[in-house]
């Protein structure tokens, strides 16, 4: 079967040093990119674009999109103020991944969203976020943005039992890394929690009505090399695609 083309999208980042200093690259982390080659997919990174009939042109060509993680989502998406907490935002990233989003649900092309990933899903459908847990939610927090390396797992995230996810990953619950101080606040219409921490922090959510749109508020490409179970999710997201493409073949 044909190997599946999955778009990773990308953010932009100012060098402020060296001889490219004053620089803005587009990039993401690797562990993206190994994570899909690993399940059998082809990676193509997003550049952030601004036009809307050239992102879907560029959209057309995969055949299943992962929205990587990055900064903040700007708060007037969901039509609040900045608070006290709020990192930087990014007005083009936000629009290029929500129309991204928008328009690869609605062509039925399989969508995995991972950290602020899960977040763009969630406003893009009329979600609200905690623009800083800390700040914003005022009883008992875990600690959401560790500081032990990407590959080890600090909290127990919980997973709905009938969820996709749960078919995915076969257990209750897993131990998950974390690197986040936003989070779900009002999940968007159509879409379930799959995924929570103790102390109710939602950390997965997925459609009602698509085969394949899921969200991980944490990184699972980040554990993939140690944590072998991590890969299910990518591979979840592999076989929703030649599925989607077999049955568009019919
Ligand atoms: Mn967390």
């Amino acid at each position: 079967m044909k190997k599946p083309l999955i778009g990773i999208t990308t953010g932009n980042q100012l060098i402020t040093e060296g001889i490219l200093c004053g620089t803005v690259r587009a990039g993401v982390s690797c562990d993206y990119i190994q994570a899909v080659c690993a399940v059998g997919g082809i990676p193509i990174l997003l550049p952030v674009i601004t036009d809307e009939q050239s992102i879907v042109i560029m959209l057309s060509y995969i055949d299943g999109l992962i929205l990587s993680g990055g900064g903040d989502i700007d708060p007037g998406l969901y039509q609040e103020e900045p608070q006290l907490g709020l990192g930087n935002v990014s007005p083009e990233r936000d629009l290029f991944e929500i129309t991204a989003s928008k328009y690869c649900i609605q062509q039925g092309k399989p969508v995995l969203g991972i950290c602020r990933g899960i977040q763009i899903i969630n406003v893009a459908f009329g979600g609200t976020l905690y623009q800083d847990i800390l700040q914003q939610k005022n009883d008992y927090c875990l600690q959401h943005n560790q500081t032990s390396p990407k590959y080890v797992a600090t909290h127990t995230v919980n997973i709905e039992k009938g969820s996709k996810l749960h078919q995915l990953i076969q257990k209750n619950s897993i131990r998950t890394n974390s690197f986040h101080h936003q989070a779900i606040k009002h999940i968007a219409p159509g879409f379930i929690v799959n995924s929570f921490t103790q102390d109710g922090i939602i950390e997965g959510l997925e459609s009602q009505t698509s085969e394949f749109v899921l969200g991980v508020q944490w990184h699972p490409e980040m554990m993939a090399l140690n944590h072998p179970n991590m890969l299910s999710i990518f591979n979840g997201l592999i076989q929703a695609c030649q599925l989607h493409s077999l049955s568009a073949l019919n």
